[in-house]
């Protein structure tokens, strides 16, 4: 494909879809050179690096390939998901509350029962492997507390061996949990995120893959059904990823900028793992002791720490938003509901049969 036919379908694609006007600049600027880049002319670029202020260890991928029908999901008035289900899944108590937390609490607020199902025991991130797996017991809880959880879960599988479960195991215990709760939408790490370091990621998102598609089928674990379960059809997937040197599809960018201040307390939840929880209040604490004070961490601990995380953490979805006309945005691969293809051939042959 031409460079100019491919920027010319993004930026038409963006005009269509609710002024993306912050898309283009972007992508034409990287396109049009003003970003240095030694590709020879003859090479179209097919990945975008991510702007990073590298005032947080992971909050973006280095590199998105965007899909040409985009679309920037806003606010949605009223409770448009009123008496729907969501299933926040997460390896880690910190991978919701870095790289997808705005947009739960919206779709949340937006009307979704929502349910934060953890996966790992988190024993990595902690003063001890002990600690860790209390500390972050904890952090899972109130993450949950502070998005509008109804309830939160966790599987308590071994932290960074997640690769050596029998995945089996891991997606029949989902489809259970799908089913009970009569899942419609998930947001979950994306299973085909590429480069990612961390083999738990991989893990829940191949194994929420496999039990998003097995819970709605009639014949598999057929005892849920004798014992009065219904099958669980989730129609709706937002996948997001975390990788140092990521590069993924993105076809959705949410705008979270009404639910920042929340996604900032979420992370707060976080004290076991993650780089926020109460770095704020050490950060501020190590500066007294040198006599010295940064006012954007305020006059106390807890406004130290949420200045923290919304002025550090935060800054690569402000300038990642900025490209789309948002404060502040979180990206997406997102996988909406098939049509259903019988139902359209069945209208067809209403319009269209003839006296045999
Ligand atoms: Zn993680």
């Amino acid at each position: 494909m031409q460079r100019r036919k491919f920027l010319g379908r993004t930026m038409a694609s963006g005009v269509a879809l609710g002024g993306l006007a912050g898309v283009t600049p972007q992508l034409a600027g990287q396109a049009a050179g003003k970003r240095r880049s030694d590709l020879p002319s003859q090479f179209v670029p097919s990945a975008y690096s991510v702007p990073s202020t590298k005032y947080s260890p992971f909050t973006v991928p280095d590199y998105y390939t965007y899909a040409d029908d985009l679309v920037v999901e806003r606010n949605r008035p009223g409770k448009p998901h009123q008496g729907k289900v969501l299933a926040a899944v997460q390896a880690h108590s910190d991978d919701i509350p870095l790289f997808a937390a705005g947009t739960v609490a919206k779709l949340i607020d937006e009307g979704y029962t929502g349910y934060l199902i953890r996966l790992s025991n988190d024993e990595a991130a902690g003063k001890t492997l002990g600690y860790g797996v209390v500390q972050n017991e904890i952090d899972n809880q109130k993450a949950a507390e502070a998005l509008g959880c109804k309830k939160a879960f966790s599987f308590y599988y071994r932290n960074h061996r997640m690769d050596d479960c029998a995945v089996i195991e891991l997606r029949s215990r989902l489809i259970f949990l799908f089913r009970l709760l009569q899942v419609d939408t998930i947001v979950c790490m994306d299973p085909y995120n590429h480069y990612d370091e961390n083999p738990d990621h991989i893990m829940a998102g191949k194994a929420v893959e496999g039990a998003c598609w097995m819970s709605g089928a009639s014949k598999d674990y057929p005892e849920h059904y004798k014992a009065g379960l219904k099958p669980a059809h989730v129609r709706e997937k937002y996948y997001y990823a975390r990788s140092p040197q990521g590069h993924n599809l993105v076809n959705r960018v949410v705008d979270v900028s009404s639910y920042i201040d929340t996604k900032v307390r979420v992370n707060m939840a976080n004290k076991g793992k993650g780089p926020a929880g109460s770095a704020g209040s050490r950060l501020r604490q190590e500066l007294l002791r040198q006599g010295k004070k940064l006012p954007l961490l305020g006059e106390d601990d807890e406004a130290a720490n949420f200045q923290y995380v919304k002025f550090f953490l935060m800054d690569d979805s402000r300038s990642y938003g900025k490209q789309f006309g948002c404060e502040y945005a979180e990206a997406f691969r997102y996988i909406g509901a098939e049509p259903n293809y019988l139902d359209n051939i069945r209208r067809y042959a209403a319009a269209h049969s003839v006296p045999a």
